[in-house]
Formats: structure tokens, C-alpha cells, sequence
């Protein structure tokens, strides 16, 4: 068996192709197999790979994705495994690392551009502004997959700053009614469905019309729900760039 025997994790970017990495791309054009994360990956990403055999694990479980990877590593070929936006969001290192490693096999990963920056930057929005939301808190609804107890969603809508649902638009009426029992009704929400991709939607809406507006708009998949006031904060400033505020890189100056 090859003793540098290694597996990439790269991270595909949310769906505009440009939104690769440099290194991901160039490791995408060495790559000899390439297993990719089903239809949130765009074919232009794929097309990087000219000489790799390429597989979706959309169809797969585990064991079966690992059975495409594991012998190819140990050949001593260039294993690309591609995931969608940023591979350390609910990405499924873990659960390959830990088997690749005991297999003998390292795992080195890319970073990719999640959905969620891509989104923000969709809506034309900073996720933290001054004085308003100084944390972004990224999580998902409880449906068929558990969430830790001290992480259900009344107790993260608690802080009231902003927050980021993945893999939650079906089960947006208890999202609405969960997020409600701390965030005002008129708390500003977007829904980004398909962020950079040419069919990208965005619904703007209050927190009160937030279910009533997802099942007009029809977006069953493949969207954020943010929710949150720095949705519509205007003119905050930060200290950064505040003329009397010093710090490693500026001597504040005091204003006459
Ligand atoms: N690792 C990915 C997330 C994978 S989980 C990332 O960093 O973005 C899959 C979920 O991500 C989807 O159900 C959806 O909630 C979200 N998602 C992925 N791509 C998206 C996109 N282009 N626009 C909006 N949401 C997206």
C-alpha cells in the first residue's frame, strides 16, 4: 500500500463554479476519482476533472462511498472527495475521516464557500453589525435527524441575533412558531433558496409571515432560512474603521 496514501475533501462552493478555491480546482484537474455530493454540486465543477473516473454519492451509503475511495487511496491515486459549499458544515468529515485513518489513509481538507456566506452575500447583507448582532449562530430545525438538547431552537432563539437554518425549509411552521417564542413578530427573515445558482429566489419577510410566505414562494429544498435584525440594520458603525478608535494598525485621532 502507498504509505502517503490521502484523501481531499474539498469544498465545492455553493453552486456558482467560480466559487472553487484555486487549490480545489487544481486538485480537482489531478484528480483521478472524484466522488461528489449529489445535485448541490454543479456539473461545471465537475467538469474540472477531465481524467477522473467520477461517482455521485448521492445513491450511496457509507460503506459504499468508502468502497470507492479506500482502494483508490492505498493505489497511491489522487482522491477527490467533493462536498457542497464548505465541507465543515454538516459535510460528514468526521464519519470518512475516522474510517479513512483507520484504514491508514489521511484526509486533508479544502475549504469551500458555504451556502451561508453566499447567501448573505445574495441578500447584499453583513450577518454581524454593530450593536445589533455581534454572533452568527448556524444550526438546523429537529426533524428525523436529533438535535442536543441545548441546542433546540426556543433555546438558541433566545439570543435574538442572527440566526441561519440549514436543512430546515419543510419544517418551517414549527421553525416559525419555535423562533417566535423569543424574536419579535416583525423580526426580518430571508429565505435564500439555491444562493449563486441561475435559478437562485429570495423571499424577504417578517418572522410572523414566515411559513405562510415559504409555502407561497413553493421552495421545498435546498435553502437558508436567516432570520434576524441585522436583516435590516442601517448606518452602524463599527470601531474599525472609527477615526477615534485606535488599535494595532491606527493611532485613534481625537475629532475637534
Ligand atoms: N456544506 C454545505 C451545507 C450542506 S447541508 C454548505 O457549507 O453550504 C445542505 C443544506 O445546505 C441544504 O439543505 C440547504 O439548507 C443548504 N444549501 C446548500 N447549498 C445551498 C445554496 N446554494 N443555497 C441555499 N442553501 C443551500
Amino acid at each position: 500500500m502507498n504509505k502517503d496514501a490521502i484523501v481531499y475533501f474539498v469544498g465545492a462552493g455553493p453552486g456558482d463554479p467560480e466559487l472553487i478555491t484555486l487549490k480545489g480546482k487544481r486538485l480537482l484537474e489531478a484528480a483521478d476519482l472524484v466522488v461528489y455530493a449529489g445535485s448541490l454540486v454543479p456539473k461545471a465543477v465537475l467538469s474540472h476533472a477531465q481524467k477522473a473516473e467520477i461517482y455521485d454519492s448521492a445513491g450511496l451509503t457509507l460503506e459504499e462511498i468508502l468502497a470507492l475511495l479506500v482502494p483508490a487511496a492505498k493505489a497511491g491515486k489522487m482522491v477527490v472527495r467533493l462536498a457542497t459549499g464548505d465541507p465543515s458544515i454538516y459535510g460528514t468529515i468526521g464519519e470518512h475521516s475516522e474510517r479513512l485513518r483507520a484504514e491508514g489513509i489521511r484526509c486533508e481538507i479544502v475549504p469551500g464557500v458555504s451556502s451561508f456566506t453566499a447567501a448573505a452575500a445574495a441578500l447584499g447583507r453583513e450577518l454581524t453589525v454593530p450593536d445589533v448582532a455581534q454572533t452568527v449562530i448556524l444550526s438546523r430545525c429537529e426533524g428525523r435527524t436529533p438535535v442536543p438538547d441545548l441546542e433546540k431552537l426556543p433555546l438558541l432563539a433566545a439570543h435574538q441575533t442572527t440566526l441561519v437554518l440549514f436543512l430546515s425549509i419543510t419544517l418551517v411552521k414549527k421553525m416559525q412558531r419555535d423562533l417566535l417564542t423569543s424574536y419579535a413578530p416583525e423580526t426580518p427573515c430571508a429565505v435564500v433558496y439555491r444562493a449563486t445558482w441561475p435559478d437562485e429566489k429570495i423571499v424577504h419577510c417578517a418572522l410572523s409571515d414566515l411559513s405562510v410566505a415559504v409555502k407561497k414562494s413553493k421552495i421545498t429544498k435546498t435553502a437558508l432560512v436567516i432570520v434576524g435584525k441585522a436583516l435590516a440594520s442601517e448606518g452602524k458603525r463599527s470601531k474599525l474603521y472609527d477615526p477615534t478608535f485606535s488599535h494595532s494598525f491606527r493611532s485613534g485621532k481625537r475629532l475637534e
